[in-house]
Parts: structure tokens; sequence; C-alpha cells
């Protein structure tokens, strides 16, 4: 049995999943999974084909960013999501793609309005656009956290996305939702200016997404 055997083949099945979805072109992207009881963090490897990676692959990191375990090099965001944990004590997933839609509104500057209530799943009316920083690096990292704010996504300028969830479920559900979001928000773009939801209307949306699905 490995150390954090679970979240290792949740990094393995997610991964794979966000290929699947075509959420991260190539060996784009990048998932973490953080244990809840001893907080260290299982994150996918540096650029390795996600149909060949296996769950011994898959690096384990102390909440520093040291390795406690692996045999791989971690991705070149792991300081983005150890201080990414760090900031967001309650959150115990990550999950960072290049999805298209998502990017190319970060190409824009723009941020994610609420153009479609399914922006709820963020916790905020807008998603936020990290400045641009080279990737891999702190400045990076800082970037994201100190645009984030009290929302569990956000844009990365010129770059891609995050989400964030207190399971890697919910994480992936929220990238999910924001790469459909950012193809709406695009598409009603192309035609005209689409209507974004008031706080009123944005308020009665949050009550019902507490409600909504199958929460764990
Ligand atoms: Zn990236």
């Amino acid at each position: 049995m490995l150390l954090l055997q679970r979240e290792r083949n949740q990094v393995v099945e997610y991964c794979l999943k966000m290929s699947e979805k075509r959420l991260s072109p190539g060996t784009s992207g990048n998932i973490s999974v953080r244990n809840p009881e001893n907080k260290l963090i299982a994150l996918s490897p540096s650029g390795m084909d996600y149909y060949i990676m296996k769950p011994e692959d898959v690096v384990i990191l102390n909440p520093d960013g040291s390795i406690a375990d692996g045999i791989r090099k971690p991705s070149s965001e792991w300081r983005l999501h150890t201080d990414f944990y760090r900031a967001k004590p309650d959150m115990f997933a990550i999950v960072h793609t290049h999805s298209i839609y998502c990017t190319v509104l970060a190409c824009l500057g723009m941020p994610l309005k609420a153009v479609h209530y399914a922006i709820c799943d963020s916790g905020v009316c807008e998603i936020p656009v990290a400045p641009y920083r080279t990737f891999g690096t702190q400045e990076l990292s800082d970037s994201v956290i100190e645009s984030i704010g009290s929302s569990r996504g956000v844009l990365l300028q010129n770059h891609g996305m995050v989400a964030c969830g207190i399971n890697i479920n919910r994480a992936f559900s929220l990238a999910e939702n924001m790469e459909f979001c950012a193809e709406i928000q695009w598409r009603c773009l192309a035609v005209g200016q689409p209507n974004i939801l008031d706080q009123a209307q944005m308020s009665e949306a949050f009550e019902q997404f507490k409600t909504y699905g199958q929460r764990k």
C-alpha cells in the first residue's frame, strides 16, 4: 500500500477524465488531492502522459512543498497547489487546466461574468483574472492567491484556470462549470452583449444551488 493510495488513485482517475473531457490539451493541466488528516498532498507528476500515468507516478508533497514520497518530478505548478491550500484551508482538491474557453477569456483579460447561473458553483458572481506571470514561478502563485478572494475558481491571464473544492469531485465539477460558462460568454459575445444576472437573481440562484444535486 502506497502513502496516500486513495488520493493517488483519484489524481490518476481525474487526470484521465480531464483529458477525455478535453479540458487539458496534451499533458497540460495538473490535479492535486489533499488528505484531511495528515495534510499531505498527492500531485500529478510533471509533463506525463495521462494514459500511461499510474498511482506510483503521483508525487506526495508535504504542506511546505518538499517531497514526502515519489519517484517522479512533481508538476511545475507545485507552488500554486501548496500555496492554494494554505490560503484555503477548507479546500481539499485542486484542478488546473488550459481548457479552451476559460483560456480564451483569460487571454482577453476578461473575468467570467454571471451570464449563466452555473457560475454559482464558484461561490461568487464574477470569477476574477489573475495577472499574467511566468508559469511554474512563485510570482504566478502569488498572483493567483492575491486575485482569488472568496471565489473557488480563478482565470490565469494568458494561461488557463484553477478550480478548487472540498473534494476532487467538486473541484472537477467546478472546472467543467467554469468551462461551460466561459463558452457561453464567448458565444454570446460573438453575437452581441449577453444579459448579466443581477445581484438579486444571483442571490436566489445561490440559495437554490445549496440544495441542488447529490451534494457531498
Ligand atoms: Zn498551466
